[in-house]
């Protein structure tokens, strides 16, 4: 029995941020991005730091704002980043303030400052197989299974998770690279019979422990999207332990799709920039 490859994303997000430091030279100035952050969340304002750290590394000036208290209120405050010439993108970091749709939030943002792709125009022209700025962690799963083999023409990728960021954009991003594509969600009736046909084995569910060598075939590879704080640390779908030595390769949590996730981000913000 050959042993599982675990797969760090680290390699891979420093060949997107090689792509994202030639879009700023052509942009000649540091991209500027405004996030909004709830300062009463220590895991998120620990987050916002770190990104803004990660984003200055590449060259992208993060300006961290404070969510107004209300909900409209911060439908305003996303309108003035959309208005203010002096910021080329924003994005707010979730959770969002409660009763905040994200879709309202993207609309309110605009498409051209929007970077988590949520914007319908955004998310319309993906669905159309158009030029479309995608959501970060979606294009960080199409760049990992690109990496990772070499043509997805007509393998069989499975979804596990059809959410706005994961899910949804995922799949159109497969269809434009040929796969066939299988989503699965909470309603699904046998998710197993669906995992265990993949070549690839996406999921995103937040699950731990729902992928297990019962859902997959031999060989398969299996990208661990989800990050679930636990009491033994941060863990995702996949029980590592019971799929060791039949997948061929999974994603480590959350060091696999995360940092490929942050470098897709900042692509976003640099593209956004140019696009203005
Ligand atoms: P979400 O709650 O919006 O969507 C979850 C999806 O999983 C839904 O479609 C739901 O139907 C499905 N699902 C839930 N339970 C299921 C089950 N038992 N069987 C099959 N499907 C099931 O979540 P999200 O925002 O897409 O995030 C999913 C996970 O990914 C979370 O753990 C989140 O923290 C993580 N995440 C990681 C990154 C990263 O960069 N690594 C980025 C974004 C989200």
């Amino acid at each position: 029995m050959n042993q599982s490859k675990l797969f760090f994303g680290h390699e891979l997000a420093d060949t997107i941020h090689v792509r994202t430091r030639a879009l700023i030279r052509r942009l000649g100035r540091p991209p500027r991005c405004k996030v909004l952050y709830d300062r009463g969340s220590a895991p998120m304002m620990a987050y916002a730091g770190r990104q803004k750290a990660a984003a200055e590394a590449v060259g992208i000036e993060l300006v961290l704002e404070e969510y107004a208290a209300a909900d409209p209120e911060v439908l305003r405050q996303l309108a003035r980043i959309c208005d203010d010439d002096a910021i080329d993108a924003g994005f707010p970091l979730y959770p969002l303030p409660d009763g905040l749709d994200p879709i309202d939030a993207a609309e309110a943002l605009g498409s051209r400052k929007d970077v988590d792709g949520l914007h319908p125009l955004s998310a319309g022209l993906l669905a159309l197989g158009g030029r479309a700025r995608a959501p970060a962690t979606a294009r960080a799963c199409a760049a990992a299974i690109a990496h990772l083999l070499p043509s997805p023409k007509g393998a069989e990728v499975v979804l596990v998770g059809a959410s706005r960021i994961v899910g949804r954009p995922l799949a159109a991003l497969l269809l434009d690279a040929e796969a066939t594509v299988t989503v699965c969600h909470a309603a699904t009736r046998d998710l197993r019979a669906h995992t265990r046909k993949a070549d690839v084995l996406v999921t995103a569910a937040g699950v731990p422990g729902l992928i297990g060598a019962d859902a997959i075939r031999d060989g398969a590879i299996l990208l661990d999207v989800s990050v679930v704080p636990t009491p033994n640390g941060l863990v995702g779908d996949v029980d590592l332990a019971s799929v060791e030595g039949k997948a061929a390769i999974v994603s480590h949590v959350p060091d696999g799709i995360g940092p490929i996730t942050t470098a897709c981000l900042f692509e976003n913000v640099a593209r956004a920039a140019l696009d203005r």
